[in-house]
């Protein structure tokens, strides 16, 4: 199982205007954290204290992990990311997430990495600050899936997530 500081790492910068996604929150008995571009699902540990959902949150999250892992097919074979090489910082910021103190930086949504380092995994690009976070994860497994599909990854603890396909560019294989 993940730290609670582990799944923090997932959640937006307090800078974000998207304030339900500064901390983990809980839907009956699972614990998620996002960024908007990436979600995480553990089973919810009893001393974690943590906000429930608000409803249409709640609505959108369990439609979304409904969706793709309800009653989900291996349409590919999950395996585990390759060595990335490093995640540099942002540029922008030099990996502080912000500038002028009070606002969040576009060029990396907060994260701090540089974004624009891309990784390509089965045909598909990911920022390799994304995938560098996924495999950390113990005993992490990745499935690349083309836009617009989330690609899926699974983790030690009964964890799941999505990678949402907004900031990824489908190339040729
Ligand atoms: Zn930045």
């Amino acid at each position: 199982m993940i730290s609670l500081a582990t799944l923090r790492g997932f959640c937006a910068h307090r800078l974000s205007e998207k304030h339900w996604q500064h901390e983990p929150f809980r839907i009956d008995d699972h614990a998620y954290a996002t960024n908007g571009h990436i979600v995480v699902r553990v089973p919810l540990q009893p001393r974690w204290e943590l906000c429930i959902a608000q409803r249409d949150v709640q609505t959108a999250i369990e439609r979304l992990f409904g969706m793709y892992f309800g009653d989900f097919t291996v349409e590919g074979m999950p395996e585990p990311l390759p060595e990335l090489g490093p995640v540099d910082p942002c540029h922008g910021c030099k990996g502080r997430g912000w500038i002028h103190r009070d606002e969040l930086c576009d060029d990396c949504y907060g994260t701090g990495a540089d974004m624009k380092a891309r990784t390509s995994i089965g045909g598909v690009l990911f920022a390799r600050a994304y995938l560098a976070q996924i495999r950390a994860l113990p005993a992490h497994r990745f499935l690349a899936r083309r836009i617009p599909l989330p690609s899926l990854f699974w983790f030690a603890g009964d964890g799941c997530g999505l990678l949402m396909p907004i900031k990824t560019i489908v190339v040729a294989p």
